[in-house]
């Protein structure tokens, strides 16, 4: 074998001894929150498909008619020949729904962070991140060079007092957070953060991944990121923003300039699904209401979002429960260490508007059972 194949199994093995290697698995997911694995008809509780917009006939027929029209591929960066007029279209549909001057589209919500946040801040630079930050906003941080600490989860005191430490020592400040987090479901404490911001004249961000469509409620940052995958059942990223701002990102953003644009059917999909989001607001309290009903079912803290933790600790653990789960018709997939910290492994219930109560209720009964 050569040397790279003996690196890549040793990596293997390793991964292998703490459970924690990952294997894809074929899945078709159908409409009405179905999904179709090793031939069998599973209930996902694993899409962030929060409203079921990725099988709505108009958002399927969006995406369609975009292809047939404007072709599969955008064809070039969005700064050559790529930038499609439906693009500009969701964009002013997005900042207007965000209550901003503009947004600006990418290629999706990671590319979005890597590329925002080395736009704004650089060496001589501090990013204040939250330690259960999505990984893209690490590795945008990463790639700006700034000096990188993290705060406490939703720790507010802990934020105010490595401002107060290290700000002056700096030339720039910049805050990231998201409004929901993406593995725990509870939302960060939004109000507070910004008055601590103004204080320090530090920048927020906050990665609204999860909450647009489905948590809207609070305050806005002066920089509102997420993307078209989730809610809106498409694909791609945005940032919503000041006009001033958004013009920077068009000319700085590495990830916004040197890659391809969305193709039209996603940024058409996209629009479908904002649309139907703003026409049909009771489809939003869906989710979360179904979150609720599970965790009074299940005796845990009342949710703050469609994201419920079942929380297991161990990652073998986390697979046994979730392999168990499966055997009875229901999937939800174990979330293990890099993605969480070490020894808090879990199963990562994601609730949609596409489930039944009745599902929900048989979901509950069997994690009771099997815990
Ligand atoms: C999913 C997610 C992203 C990445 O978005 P993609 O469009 O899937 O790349 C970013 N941040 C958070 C918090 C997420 O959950």
């Amino acid at each position: 074998m050569s040397s790279l194949d003996d690196f890549a199994s040793a990596e293997l093995a390793r991964l292998d001894t703490g459970a924690l290697r990952r294997r894809l698995a074929t899945t078709d997911r159908g409409e009405g929150a179905f999904a179709d694995r090793n031939g069998r008809r599973l209930v996902s509780f694993s899409c962030n498909d929060y409203l079921g917009l990725s099988h709505h006939p108009r958002v399927i027929a969006a995406a369609q008619e975009a292809a047939a029209r404007h072709g599969t591929g955008a064809g070039a960066s969005r700064l050559v020949t790529g930038n499609h007029q439906v693009l500009e279209v969701l964009e002013a549909r997005l900042a207007a729904h965000k209550g901003t001057e503009a947004a600006l589209v990418f290629g999706s919500g990671y590319l979005a962070n890597l590329g925002i946040v080395p736009a704004l801040v650089g060496p001589r630079d501090l990013i204040l991140i939250d330690a259960l930050g999505h990984s893209c906003l690490f590795a945008g941080a990463r790639v700006s060079g700034s000096e990188v600490v993290r705060f406490r989860h939703n720790d507010v005191s802990h934020l105010a007092e490595e401002l107060s430490a290290r700000r002056a020592k700096h030339k720039r400040a910049l805050i990231l957070t998201e409004r929901v987090f993406s593995m725990d479901g509870d939302r960060a404490p939004l109000d507070a953060i910004l008055d601590i911001a103004g204080l320090h004249d530090a920048w927020t961000l906050v990665d609204d991944a999860h909450g647009l469509g489905v948590v809207e409620a609070g305050c806005r940052a002066p920089l509102e990121m997420g993307t078209l995958s989730k809610t809106l059942g498409s694909y791609g990223g945005y940032l919503c923003a000041s006009r001033a701002v958004i013009d920077l990102m068009t000319s700085r953003a590495r990830s916004f300039v040197y890659t391809t644009g969305l193709p039209p059917a996603s940024a058409a999909a996209a629009l479908a699904a904002l649309d139907i989001v703003e026409a049909e607001p009771e489809r939003a309290d869906r989710p979360l209401m179904l979150a609720r009903r599970l965790t009074e079912r299940l005796g845990l803290p009342k949710a703050e979002s469609p994201i419920v933790p079942i929380h297991v600790g161990e990652a073998s653990a986390a697979l046994a429960l979730s392999a168990a789960l499966e055997a009875r018709g229901f999937l939800v997939v174990a979330i293990r260490p890099p993605t969480v910290p070490a020894g808090t492994a879990r199963l990562r219930v994601a609730l949609s508007a596409a489930h039944s109560e009745a599902q929900v209720d048989a979901l509950a009964e069997a994690i009771v059972e099997l815990r």
